[in-house]
Order: structure tokens, then C-alpha cells, then sequence
């Protein structure tokens, strides 16, 4: 037995004892087939409720010992679960990241994995014993411990996964796959039996929060096929494939929608060269993540200039064109701040024509009204206002019949 499996449970799914309990079977079966690999969240909560405590001392720990702190969860849940495979005969250890030298860079809460060592976990397997890995953490290379980010132990896996050269990975988790969109705003949505890399990469990246988007980055870039499916019931779930689908599968996979956004328009910008470099250079040296850009025709010389934001980059992006305002002397700052994105993603899109004016068609129909549109080979994204964005998923969904 030499096939390598990566399972990732996330806190729901350890969210009690007797989940854990269940976990721990779901483990064991595996096991008889596999040498499985294990990485853990902390338990539903526990992260927030850490990170709660961690402001008693002010609003602004020190980020060293913030992580330190937030990064208890998965040490609580990788040892509980331990003891429950004991419990039904299984060997299993709990391992956190420094046993098994998780580098990390060393920017705190938002860290990045920069190598894994993989020779604590292969002495493990060669003994028999399941190692049980704690995830969304890591260490600096001067041992303190990092946190990767809200959702990263989706990430920990994926990067075993890669290293360990692991035939898949797992993501277990409280629902049964990827859907063709959020099953609360079209309760028809359909399960998707498989997604490419790209699509899945294109869905997490407008809003799909199934899994982490960084995770998805990771196993496209080492090409570790992922599957997506729930602990709580059997079923084979999503599975993110690296082949290319065929076509028959239809030309749109899904829809993904993103609320709390917010349009900015520099109105009156002088249309010179360099101006786009001027606006959103800055943008991204202060990490805003600009996502729909448009510049219009100009008009003597002057154009309008608008692109969306995520909404918890307010402060810093008004702050940023504020101070652009002396040199880059434009007439208006318009900020709209109840907008919304909803994309369609399918690989189908790269060959077919006519996909953005059937989307359009439902939209009018549905007197949705479009206020930008981008479009790249894979996905068509608009935005709209955010009071439309349950009518405009309802119309494209079943416009493109993703329900049967
Ligand atoms: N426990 C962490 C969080 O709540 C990491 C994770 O769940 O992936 O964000
Ligand atoms: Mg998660």
C-alpha cells in the first residue's frame, strides 16, 4: 500500500465530540485502503472565540502573539482526534507545524508556506501511524508560529498533499460538493460532479467560499486533484479536476455572486499615458485587490476611469485616491457602495459565441440593470446594483438551465 490520500476535516466536521467520534471512523476506513494523511481546523468557533480573547488586552495585540494565540484551535482539535482513532484501534499521532517544520514566511495572520518537510510525515506512514497534521499554521524560520489566513488549513492540506505527492485531496466538509450556485438564493442548484482547476479557481475567486481560494492556487500550480465532500453524509462530492471537461458538460459550470463591493470613478481624469498605472499602482502597493477595471471613450482630453473593490477595502482605497487627487487632478470622485458581481464561469465559454447576449437577454428580461461588464475566455462577470443580485442569479441560472 503505497497510495497516499490527504483528508481535510474543517471545524464543522470536528465541531463536537461526537463528531470527532465520526471523523475518526470516516478515517479508519480509509486507512484500510490507504496511507492516509490527516490535517485538521479547529473546532467550529474556536478560531473566532480566539480571536475575540485576544482583543481583552487591546484592540491591536502584538501579531507575533496574536498568532501564537489563534493557532491553539487546531493543536485542540489534531490531539482530540488522536485519541478518538486510539479509541477504534487506530495508530494516529497529532503533529503541529513545527514537528513537521512548516516554513512559513514570516508576515503574521497572513503567512504564505514556503516548504514542508516531509520526512516526519513518511517515518510516520512507514510505521503504520496515521499522522494527524494541524492545519492553518506554520512556523518562521526562527521557530514562531504564523498563521496563514481566515480558512488556511485548506491550504496546509493541499500543500501535504503536493508534497507528499499524494494521489488526492479530501476537503471534508457540511456540504456535499460544489454547486452550480448557492443553493440559499436558487434552491435548484445542482451538484457538480466534477469542476476543472480553472472554473474552480474562477468561482472561489468571485465569491464561491467552499474552499479557499489559495488552496485552489496550490493544487493547480503542483496539480493535486482535489475532491470537495461532506463528513456528515456519504456521497462522492465535487471533484476539481486537472483534466479539461468535455464539452457536453454545457457551457456555463456555475455562477458566482459577491456582495459588499464598491465601484470608484474618477471622473474628468486626463487622458494621458499612464494614467491606469498612476490609479492603481498605488492600489496594489497598498494591497487592494482592484477587480473590474473600465476607462471610457474621452472627451477632450478627459476621461472617467472606474473600478470595483472589495468592500473591507474602503478605508484604505478612498484614502488612497484622495491623495492622488493633487496629482492626478480629476473633476469627481463618484463612490457607489451598494453594487454587486455576478460571474459566469465555464470552460465551454472559450468556443462558444453567444453566451454573454443570452446572458444579457435574461438580464433585460428580468429588469436587472448592468452597470459594468468584463469578460475574459472563461467567465463573463457584471456588475449590478447589490438589491438585484438574487433576481439576476434566479435569471442566468435557469437561462442556462444549470438545473437540469
Ligand atoms: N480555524 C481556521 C479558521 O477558522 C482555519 C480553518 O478553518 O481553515 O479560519
Ligand atoms: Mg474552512
Amino acid at each position: 500500500m503505497s497510495n497516499i490520500i490527504v483528508q481535510k476535516f474543517g471545524g464543522t466536521s470536528l465541531g463536537t465530540e461526537e463528531r470527532i467520534a465520526s471523523v475518526a471512523k470516516i478515517v479508519k476506513e480509509a486507512s484500510q485502503s490507504a496511507n492516509v494523511i490527516v490535517v485538521v481546523s479547529a473546532m467550529s468557533g474556536e478560531t473566532n472565540r480566539l480571536i475575540k480573547l485576544a482583543k481583552s488586552f487591546g484592540d491591536d495585540p502584538s501579531k507575533r502573539e496574536f498568532d501564537a494565540l489563534i493557532s491553539t484551535g487546531e493543536k485542540v482539535s489534531a490531539a482530540l482526534l488522536a485519541m478518538a482513532l486510539h479509541q477504534i484501534d487506530v495508530k494516529a499521532k497529532s503533529y503541529t507545524a513545527s514537528q513537521i517544520s512548516m516554513k512559513t514566511t514570516n508576515s503574521y495572520s497572513k503567512a504564505r508556506i514556503l516548504e514542508v518537510d516531509g520526512k516526519k510525515i513518511q517515518d510516520a506512514l512507514d510505521e503504520g501511524i496515521v499522522p494527524i497534521i494541524t492545519g492553518f499554521q506554520g512556523i518562521t524560520e526562527s521557530g514562531d508560529v504564523t498563521t496563514l489566513g481566515r480558512g488556511g488549513s485548506d491550504t496546509t492540506a493541499v500543500a501535504i498533499a503536493a508534497q507528499m505527492k499524494a494521489e488526492r485531496c479530501d476537503i471534508y466538509t457540511d456540504v456535499d460538493g460544489i454547486y452550480t450556485t448557492d443553493p440559499r438564493v436558487v434552491p435548484e442548484a445542482k451538484k457538480l460532479d466534477t469542476i476543472t482547476m480553472e472554473e474552480m479557481l474562477e468561482m472561489a475567486g468571485q465569491g464561491a467560499k467552499v474552499i479557499q481560494i489559495r488552496a485552489v492556487e496550490f493544487a493547480n500550480k503542483y496539480k493535486v486533484p482535489v475532491r470537495v465532500l461532506s463528513s456528515f453524509e456519504p456521497g462522492d462530492g465535487t471533484l476539481i479536476s486537472l483534466e479539461e471537461k468535455d464539452m457536453e458538460n454545457g457551457l456555463v459550470s456555475g455562477i458566482a455572486f459577491q456582495k459588499d463591493q464598491m465601484k470608484y470613478t474618477l471622473h474628468g481624469v486626463s487622458d494621458t499615458p499612464g494614467i491606469a498605472y498612476a490609479i492603481l499602482g498605488p492600489l496594489s502597493d497598498a494591497n487592494i485587490e482592484v477587480d473590474v477595471i473600465v476607462q471610457n471613450v474621452s472627451v477632450n482630453g478627459k476621461t472617467d476611469f472606474t473600478f470595483t473593490v472589495s468592500k473591507e477595502d474602503e478605508i484604505s482605497t478612498t484614502t488612497v485616491i484622495k491623495k492622488l487627487k493633487d496629482s492626478l487632478n480629476f473633476d469627481d470622485l463618484l463612490i457607489d457602495s451598494n453594487i454587486a458581481k455576478v460571474s459566469l464561469v465555464g470552460v465551454g465559454m472559450r468556443s462558444h459565441a453567444g453566451i454573454a447576449s443570452k446572458a444579457f437577454k435574461a438580464l433585460s428580461e428580468n429588469e436587472v440593470n448592468i452597470l459594468m461588464i468584463s469578460t475574459s475566455e472563461i467567465k463573463i462577470t457584471i456588475v449590478i446594483e447589490d438589491s438585484s443580485v438574487e433576481t439576476a442569479v434566479k435569471a442566468l441560472h435557469n437561462s442556462f438551465e444549470l438545473d437540469k
